[in-house]
């Protein structure tokens, strides 16, 4: 490559002729290497020239330096007796846009600073870079981009996102097989997303929340694609059903954590974090960790019982897909080595807690009081946060803390609706002591708690033919409004039940939504935004 090629956008398209240095930039002046054109009006080749005239475009800089484009652009007659065009200026496709301002090289430039960067810090770094621009004009590039053909994915997750949480929501569809976004919509309803799926006919799998505006909307959009309700919000449903029954029998938790007191009371028990969130039900992530600790511990038990056999580290790290190293390690180890747990976030009234307790002994339990006392000595944190940690105090109905062993925290409802979840296996000592005690207590939480194991574990292990037995068996009692809610949407629950496909990946990409969204403070348009996201899909 020579270096005038180099100087020039296209080297088939121009041709250099010279390049003049200005004050402040390189003024670069070229020519059109063709002597013939097509017309643009019928496309018959022309070479009667009528004029020239130069052409202004402003170019990528070259080592920092601005550069301008001097064009020398050559108007043509068109001799075709049905062409409605006489005069035609000729056409550079390779070049630049007709009429543009710059080339098409430093437009794409912009584009992508924009969409990396965003406009404001963008504008400022291409002006470092040599590329005189201004934040308007990347907002510019950006909307303007068209993300190429975009395909009609065969599985698609549908869900939506937060606006602002709780007032305004959009919708995110994604496609599962090749895990990437596919597009936006700025509302969330029915309507919307049939309008979509018709505009994108094809797709045979549509994996939604429970049934909804998304479900509606398939039926509307796609009457012809598999509906699968989401293995998450089935699993959300069925522990909010449960734990329902556990805040009823809330007296019962106080009471299983007294036994279980009394039983684990000469050892040393793990002190809970002095404030568990109230009433939130497991995250995804939670639920994740979980389930990897789970998987962790199957393979750990397989490992061990494979060397008792007489199996070699390297047979069992070859048959379980492991590195001989872990093998090792857990031999060394003795026991199933847990992972350290990630610390829960520091809240203000933690710093607080010895002072509050001290003060709970002396006989101080009225909140408000406690709050006014620990503002004045510099607490900033909430009348709320207080106000529970007093409640909580109250509901611990223990014998006193015998001195060196830590008490046993009654946990919340939904905590003990997360235990109740769980196999047996995967929970550790103190927490099936508690489950014990607690199922013992109460036959109506041991109940439930057991129809809603056989549901998660239908789901996980996909049993499709148990569902209509476990249906029937719940039409009646506790979980009858849950068994309702499953038949009004029982295809898509039966292909939950079938198919692999759920929208557990969606998360991540809503995850990096928000964070596109916040770097964008105050100015994400929605169609920018979609810009944004599609442009990092791409
Ligand atoms: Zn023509």
């Amino acid at each position: 490559m020579s270096y005038c090629s180099i100087l020039l956008p296209d080297a088939a398209e121009l041709r250099l002729t010279r390049v003049i240095s200005e004050s402040d930039f390189l003024a670069v002046e070229v020519e059109v290497a063709r002597a013939v054109v097509p017309c643009p009006g019928c496309g018959r080749v022309c070479s009667r020239r009528h004029s020239y005239y130069v052409r202004t475009l402003a170019d990528l800089p070259s080592h920092g330096v601005r550069v301008q484009l001097r064009l020398r652009t050559r108007k043509f007659f068109c001799d075709a007796r049905a062409c409605s065009r006489r005069i035609f200026t000729e056409r550079l496709p390779r070049t630049a846009a007709p009429y543009a301002r710059c080339s098409l090289r430093l437009s794409e430039a912009f584009r992508n600073i924009g969409f990396v960067a965003g406009a404001e810090a963008g504008a400022r770094l291409a002006r470092q870079l040599g590329m005189a621009t201004s934040p308007d004009t990347l907002l510019r590039r950006m909307r303007q981009f068209v993300i190429g053909n975009r395909w009609i994915p065969r599985v698609l997750g549908v869900d939506d996102w937060a606006w602002r949480r709780g007032h305004r929501y959009g919708t995110i569809l994604v496609d599962l097989e090749r895990r990437s976004v596919v597009d936006l919509l700025p509302d969330r309803s029915a309507e919307s997303f049939a309008a979509w799926l018709e505009t994108h006919p094809g797709i045979e799998i549509i994996s939604r929340d429970r049934a909804g505006c998304y479900a509606e909307g398939a039926t509307q959009g796609a009457p012809q694609a598999v509906q699968v309700a989401d293995r998450w919000h089935l699993l959300r449903n069925v522990s909010e059903a449960l734990q329902r029954v556990v805040a009823r029998e809330r007296k019962q938790l106080i009471s299983a954590t007294a036994t279980v007191h009394q039983e684990l009371g000469a050892v040393a028990v793990v002190r809970a974090p002095s404030l568990p969130a109230v009433s939130r039900l497991p995250s995804r992530a939670e639920q994740s960790s979980q389930q990897k600790r789970n998987q962790r511990l199957a393979s750990y038990r397989e490992a061990m019982r494979l060397r008792q056999t007489g199996s070699t580290q390297e047979e069992v790290a070859r048959k379980l897909a492991l590195s001989t190293r872990t093998i090792r390690r857990w031999e060394q180890a003795g026991q199933f080595p847990e992972r350290a747990p990630v610390p829960p976030k520091r809240k203000q009234i933690d710093r607080w807690v010895s002072y509050l307790e001290r003060r709970w002994r002396e006989g101080r339990s009225n909140a408000l009081a406690l709050w006014r006392e620990l503002r004045q000595q510099g607490y900033r944190g909430s009348r709320g946060a207080v106000q529970r940690w007093a409640t909580r105090q109250r509901q611990i109905a223990l014998p006193p803390a015998v001195s060196g062993v830590p008490r046993l925290l009654f946990p919340s409802p939904r905590q003990a609706t997360w235990w109740l979840l769980q196999e047996p296996a995967a929970r550790d000592g103190k927490q099936n002591a508690f489950v014990n005690a607690l199922e013992q207590l109460s036959p109506a939480i041991a109940n439930v708690a057991q129809q809603a194991r056989e549901f998660v574990s239908l789901l996980r292990e996909r049993r499709p033919h148990q569902f209509a037995k476990w249906l029937e068996r719940n039409q009646t009692g506790e979980l009858r409004g849950f068994v309702k809610s499953l038949r009004q949407d029982e295809a898509a629950v039966r292909s939950a039940l079938t198919l692999p496909w759920s929208n557990g990946q969606v998360e991540g990409h809503v995850h990096r939504l928000k964070l596109l969204k916040r770097q964008m403070f105050g100015r994400a348009k929605f169609d920018l935004l979609k810009q944004r996201v599609l442009y990092a899909a791409a």
